[in-house]
């Protein structure tokens, strides 16, 4: 099967995958609810410190002060005091949903009447029942609450300052999103677990490290978006993850990086096609494993240098891997092109997000939904990718048959492959008890071919000649090259007037046979000797020698003749 026969399907199965994803994407942006506005007020650093019920009971109310940006941002190591409130009464079917966006791993608390009971968020609880996905921190108001009732929120410090963005939504509208949520976050995740147990299926036996390299950093980007979303916690084991808490997404991150760099060294062959810059990129991958170890430490994630170099060496070597990936695609590189079609999306998408970051921009729900979309659908491609390298590793193995078989000039069997052939051609002939014709076929006068023309036309001319008696054969015969100039043709089934007929042909097409090489036309001819399968002792080697014989006859007898073995009597032409 050539390449291009499968390179338009899979072509339009992965312009297809993309675009259903993208639609599915699209799909899931949430309908707006037209809930009441939240106002917002913080307390100032500067505001004295009092308890928790002191807070909520109003002790500071006065010292809020009113803010215009729809985020509480949390402030680096200290925590801080929000007081929120509608501006109308809730009207509703359903009641107020108060959610956190942006607050992954930043512990809040939030105060809401009648009670003011403190009611604790964390994204990485576990106990307890959930009413909701952890896709935002939430918690439901009551149904009658009142335009300017306030509901206070403390939010916990963290080592950088974030922007969390309260929401208020009914339950009915926050459910409906909610539901949206999990199943486009399933969804993807799914497709990439079937993909890593595909891959685990074929490792089973194939054992190839390519596909150990795919599955370590698949896996490995699977955790890590299952903690990203949170879904993992709720997994059976989940809980074990929990005291790692912001430093588990940080741990598998880097776990990954250097398994997926292996994975594209070996994948797309960048040893071999960018041998310079795979051997600085096989460098790149050990500062990752002290990085790994270092997050264990407590203090890890509260070191800002610690966690910007992190991020810097990432930045680093993707940059770097890229640029070799697309230079080993310019090399022509197969598998470096399957490599930049499954990762251009990711690309994008992460400089779409470092610039929505850095322009402090709201979270577009089709950029929330891009690093598992495209995770999900780089999985697919590279698993066809994979698929593309076991079948060119068939192809060389075809060819490795072939070749082990074949000459590799004329294309018709080698010496070996013909006698061989040869023995299961005289037993089954003896099978079936049909009769069996052996032609021995030598050019005339081919070393002066090599002497006047040089030896590429007379290259030029075997292959010429070797096709052409080729095409002469019947179906069942065949062709072997036995040595420099001299073919044996095997004729099963054939008597001797049958093989003296199809030898004459053969002598025939030689003779009028024209060579076009090298801006030179010339003409050759050939002599046979035929020999013909006798009794039970008869062997192969018997029938050759009986047809060099035969056609030492006919090159004694003038050349471009057909001889056959006595008993028969010669023919010639
Ligand atoms: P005759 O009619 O007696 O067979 O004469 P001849 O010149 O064909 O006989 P001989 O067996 O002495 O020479 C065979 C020549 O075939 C010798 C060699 O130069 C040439 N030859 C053998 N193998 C190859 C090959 O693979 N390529 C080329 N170009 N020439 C070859
Ligand atoms: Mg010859
Ligand atoms: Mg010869």
């Amino acid at each position: 099967m050539g390449e291009s026969v499968y390179r338009k399907p899979v072509a339009v199965f992965v312009a297809c995958l993309f675009a259903a994803l993208c639609a599915l994407v699209l799909h899931a942006a949430p309908a707006p609810s037209g809930a009441p506005k939240l106002r917002i007020a913080s307390l100032p650093a500067t505001a004295p410190t009092l308890s928790a019920e002191q807070v909520v009971y109003g002790a500071l109310d006065a010292s809020f002060v009113p803010g215009n940006s729809p985020y509480t941002p949390n402030a680096a190591d200290t925590r801080r005091w929000y007081r929120l409130a509608t501006d109308r009464d809730w009207n509703a079917a359903s009641p107020p949903v108060l959610s956190f966006t942006g607050a992954t791993y930043i512990r809040i608390t939030v105060y809401a009447p009648p009670g003011y009971q403190p009611e604790g968020l964390w994204f990485a609880q576990t106990e307890g029942i959930h009413r909701f996905s952890r896709h935002h921190l939430a918690v439901q108001l009551p149904q009658d609450l009142r335009a300017g009732q306030p509901i206070y929120v403390e939010i916990a410090s963290d080592s950088f300052t974030r922007q969390i963005k309260p929401t208020l939504t009914d339950m009915a509208h926050y459910q409906a999103e909610d539901l949206a949520h999990v199943r486009l976050t399933t969804l993807f995740a799914s497709v990439q677990f079937t993909m890593i147990l595909a891959a685990m299926c074929l490792w089973l036996v194939l054992r190839d490290r390519v596909l150990s390299y795919f599955i370590g950093y698949a896996t490995f980007q699977l955790v890590y978006q299952m903690l990203m979303s949170g879904e993992i916690y709720e997994l059976p084991g989940g809980s074990l993850l929990v005291p790692l808490g912001t430093r588990a997404p940080w741990l598998f991150a880097t776990l990954s990086a250097p398994l997926s760099m292996s994975f594209i060294l070996e994948f797309c062959d960048l040893r071999e096609i960018t041998p310079k810059a795979a051997k600085i990129m096989g460098w790149m991958r050990w500062p990752f494993l002290p990085a790994a170890l270092l997050i264990w430490m407590p203090f890890a994630v509260r070191t800002n240098t610690l966690v910007n170099s992190f991020n810097l060496w990432f930045m680093v070597t993707s940059i770097w891997s890229l640029g070799a990936v697309i230079l080993a695609a310019l090399r022509h590189g197969r598998q470096a092109r399957f490599f930049l079609i499954a990762w251009m999306p990711q690309v994008m998408l992460t400089l779409l997000r470092v610039l929505q970051i850095l322009l402090k921009l709201d979270l577009p729900p089709w950029l929330e939904y891009g690093y598992p979309f495209t995770m999900a659908f780089s999985c697919v491609v590279v698993t066809i990718g994979l698929a593309d390298l076991s079948l060119r590793a068939r192809r060389e193995r075809d060819m490795a048959h072939h070749l082990a078989d074949h000459d590799a000039l004329t294309g018709v069997l080698n010496r070996r492959a013909l006698v061989r052939r040869l023995h299961a051609a005289i037993a089954d002939a003896r099978l079936h008890n049909e009769p069996l014709a052996l032609l021995f076929l030598d050019m005339d006068h081919f070393k002066s071919v090599n002497d006047r023309y040089g030896h590429q036309v007379g290259d030029a001319c075997l292959r010429a000649v070797a096709e052409a008696i080729a095409d002469e054969l019947r179906p069942t015969d065949w062709l072997g090259r036995y040595g420099g100039e001299e073919f044996v043709a095997c004729l099963p089934g054939a008597s001797h007037d049958n093989a003296m007929h199809i030898g004459e042909r053969i002598r025939h097409r030689i003779e009028t046979l024209q060579v076009h090489s090298r801006g030179t036309t010339l003409q050759t001819t050939i002599s046979m000797g035929v020999a013909i399968l006798g009794d039970q002792t008869d062997t192969a080697d018997e029938l050759i020698a009986r047809a060099d014989a035969a056609l030492y006859r006919a090159k004694l007898d003038g050349r471009n003749r057909i001889v056959a073995h006595s008993p028969f009597a010669a023919t010639g032409h």
